[in-house]
């Protein structure tokens, strides 16, 4: 195993382990792996011939206490924003600038201190450029968001301004959590693994170690910003395009906005859930839109073109017909919700007929000059006689 081994490949990863595994939980994971690539199971196929030698390796290094141990610190040092140091010395192999053996400084006595000391200077440099050059790309996690738009924004749709704020390494100490011109240590208690095993009886579990919280490193002197934690948070605005006659309660998916990659890895998508506030005078059905209007009653008895309004435009002529009832609803064409092939919706218009609160006299006489011109007629007669007879 070649310290360039121990840096680019992550073990745990190809076991599909925590770094906190357990030694059974790691033999377990081994085994069902094993099993499933193991060439006898899977006669002249390559690639999981490769898988097998990939597990096989992860499971020499990982089941050796002494040399997980080493493996972890490797990482845990080279992993934490010094990893430039491994590919500083240009093309890799012969002639790189990475030409010790990590036996030597890990096999010796004391060796955490000493290692602290050594690269000590490098913990500081952080921030761009010294990302590790091994890790895998890694695609940037998805980032949910939400937004209200206007009622007429969501018809016509709009474009708008979103405030992101994920999880960053804090600026201040690029990610260290140590005080700027100070250097975090390998802890003492878990000697950098990050885990610490119990022992309960006949069980031993691993959990991460009190002494780091699992980070495998203890700042003496912690970084004012982000109170030792390393972690910060990066705000970005982004323009979003919300399509036309998107809904309340509607998620868009805007594709590659989300997180960014690590290591070139591709951007996570970005969620956008969308509230649609109320309009006072339409309402939405898919791609129509709908309004009530109130008509009088000679209007609807009599038939009348009425104006009706319309999203932001002028108001549009309805012809009613004669004998048009209560609740009728009636299509004004290419007045509703704009479609994806550039035409409209419709514009659906329900008549409410309206009785009036109040009356002129002119009004009341005309009323009741209707009423005795249709005295005889009892509307309930038929309901009745119905009612008595089932
Ligand atoms: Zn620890
Ligand atoms: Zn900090």
């Amino acid at each position: 195993m070649s310290t360039k081994d121990y840096l680019e490949k992550d073990y745990y990863a190809v076991l599909g382990v925590p770094k906190t595994a357990s030694a059974e939980e790691i033999k377990k994971a081994y085994r069902k792996l094993a099993r499933k690539y193991h060439p006898d199971a899977n006669p002249g196929n390559k690639e999981t011939e490769e898988k097998f030698k990939e597990v096989s390796e992860a499971y020499d290094v990982l089941s050796d206490v002494k040399r997980r141990k080493e493996y972890d610190e490797a990482r845990t040092l080279f992993g934490s924003g010094v990893g430039g140091f491994a590919g500083a010395g240009g093309p890799r192999g012969a002639g790189g600038g990475f030409n010790f053996d990590l036996g030597d400084l890990f096999g010796g006595s004391g060796s955490s201190e000493r290692i602290g000391d050594l690269f000590g200077g490098l913990f500081n440099r952080g921030g761009a450029g010294t990302r590790t050059t091994t890790a895998r790309p890694r695609r940037g996690q998805d980032v949910e968001s939400e937004v209200t738009l206007a009622f007429g924004e969501a018809v016509d749709g709009t474009t708008v301004s979103l405030r992101l704020t994920s999880s960053a390494a804090c600026t201040a100490c690029g990610g260290t959590g140590a005080k700027a011109g100070t250097t975090p240590r390998v802890c003492p208690t878990c000697e950098g693994t990050g885990a610490a095993s119990r022992n309960l009886g006949n069980f031993a579990f691993s959990e991460p170690c009190r002494d780091c919280r699992g980070r495998g490193l203890v700042v003496d002197d912690p970084c004012p910003v982000c109170e030792g934690s390393g972690r910060g948070k990066s705000t970005r605005t982004i323009q979003a395009r919300i399509p036309a006659g998107v809904g309340d309660g509607q998620r868009i998916r805007i594709k590659g906005k989300g997180a960014p990659g690590e290591n070139g890895g591709p951007a996570g998508d970005l969620y956008v859930l969308v509230h649609v506030k109320p309009h006072p005078v339409f309402g939405r059905s898919g791609e129509n839109l709908t309004v009530t209007v109130p008509v009088t009653f000679p209007e609807a008895a009599l038939g009348a073109e009425i104006k009706v309004p319309t999203l932001r435009g002028m108001p549009v002529t309805l012809r009613i017909p004669e004998g048009t009832p209560n609740g009728r609803t009636f299509r004004v064409r290419g007045r509703g919700a704009p479609r994806k092939d550039g035409t409209k919706g419709d514009l659906l218009v329900t008549v409410q007929v309206t009785v009036p609160q109040t009356l002129d006299d002119k009004a009341r006489a005309a009323l009741e000059e209707f009423r005795n011109a249709t005295e005889g007629q009892d509307l309930r007669e038929e309901l009745i006689k119905q009612a008595r007879s089932e």
